[in-house]
């Protein structure tokens, strides 16, 4: 299929939104007092650092709502305003973030039911206004929704849809698009419905099995056990690692992005030689700044002296879990909660997500005495739960 056609048409459809309406000013004021915070404009000005009785605070020097995510929240506004009556659809979580979620439930924005992992769009009709979520949705998903005639307002982030360019590029090149990202990611599957033959790879080490591969030191049967799901139909191995390209899902860790990118690389100067490099490996860097910047922030909190560590983002945000794997490397006491709910002052309890566990409650979550607490939340998240959470933080050390 001709993805970049069917989007050049789509863009060109008067049903088909991606700019906004014009009415910022309107919704200003709700998305205002529904997620900025005074207390943390405070917190900035004073060197992010709040000092309070025995407890002190730091927050990451980059953390929370992105760019892009403020566009999509604010799109989503404007689209409510524009049309008061229709109604309104969105194909998924607009963001990970579950208070940004229930505010789009109390403006009547319904999400499409999701059934056994797949989403049930029989309840869509023509003239309904449909919003697509800040990190995109396939083209399936798009081509569906347009022929049903319904009206799209495109909040896909610019950062996300430039991956989706790449890999089209890739496609036209006959060239293997590895995505490194998380296969049921909604911004991974919204990439691969993009590329032409696609791999995902989550990790370095699966990205080494696939370099090995190429090397001839894998065995066919187990490469295609373990990468089943993560690759495009009809994916060949001995014939599809030729010629290749790296794209990622934006909120992925840009320093294991760039180490999967040098590994296949040097494996291609490996098995092809200097000369041919060119013409079997395509690099790209495709990571957003504002995942960047949130890493790089969080790598200098947890350089400060922290008796602990809070990390505030929906439990299926990808770029709120890569910041807590952060706390943990370094063997910091850290919480990944997603709501200020999370933190039972009364008891002092947290109830948070250990990386790649089932919700725990933990005891004596604020330690005695003088308590160092650093502070850092996902792209999605807004100030407003920010401020929550340091007031129960707050709350705790009066106690
Ligand atoms: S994290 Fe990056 S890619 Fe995702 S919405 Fe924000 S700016 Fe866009």
């Amino acid at each position: 299929m001709d993805t970049h056609a069917f989007k050049r048409s789509l863009h060109n459809s008067e049903r088909y939104n991606r700019r906004g309406f014009g009415r910022a000013e309107e919704v200003a004021e709700s998305l205002e007092q529904a997620y900025q915070s005074g207390l943390i404009g405070t917190i900035r000005e004073n060197n992010y650092k709040l000092s309070h009785g025995r407890l002190n605070i730091r927050l990451a020097e980059a953390f929370g709502f992105c760019w892009g995510v403020e566009r999509a929240v604010a799109m989503a506004y404007e689209t409510r305003k524009h049309y008061p009556e229709e109604r309104l659809w969105i194909t998924n979580e607009i963001i990970h973030n579950p208070s940004v979620n229930d505010h789009l439930r109390e403006m009547d924005v319904q999400f499409i039911p999701v059934e056994q992992g797949v989403k049930d769009f029989s309840g869509i009709s023509n003239g309904d206004v449909v919003i697509l979520p800040a990190f995109g949705a396939t083209v399936q998903e798009m081509q569906l929704l347009n022929e049903r005639g319904c009206h799209i307002v495109d909040t896909t982030c610019p950062w996300v849809s430039k991956v989706w360019n790449t890999v089209e590029k890739h496609k036209k090149q006959i060239v293997t698009s590895i995505i490194h990202g998380k296969v049921k990611h909604e911004e991974t599957l919204a990439t691969s419905s993009f590329a032409g033959t696609y791999l995902v790879v989550l990790d370095l080490e699966e990205a080494q099995i696939v370099a090995d591969y190429i090397l001839g030191k894998g065995d066919r049967a187990d490469f295609m056990q373990r990468f089943a799901k993560a690759c495009s139909v009809g994916f060949d191995p001995d014939k599809d690692l030729v010629r290749l390209g790296v794209a990622n899902q934006t909120t992925m860790l840009k320093s294991e992005t760039e180490e999967i990118g040098r590994l296949f690389e040097r494996t291609m100067l490996r098995k092809y030689g200097p000369m041919e490099l060119n013409d079997h490996f395509l690099a790209f860097n495709t990571i957003c700044d504002a995942t960047q910047e949130r890493q790089d922030a969080m790598f200098s909190l947890v350089d400060e002296p922290l008796d602990l560590m809070v990390v505030i983002g929906g439990f299926n945000s990808s770029n709120t879990t890569h910041l807590q794997e952060i706390a943990i490397t370094r063997g910091i006491r850290s919480f990944h909660i997603d709501t200020p709910d999370r933190i039972d002052v009364n008891t002092n309890t947290v109830e948070h997500m250990p990386l790649s566990e089932a919700l725990r409650t933990d005891e004596k979550f604020l330690p005695l005495g003088p308590v160092n607490v650093g502070i850092t939340s996902g792209a999605s998240t807004p100030d407003r739960v920010v401020e929550e959470v340091i007031g129960k933080l707050m709350q705790l050390s009066e106690k």
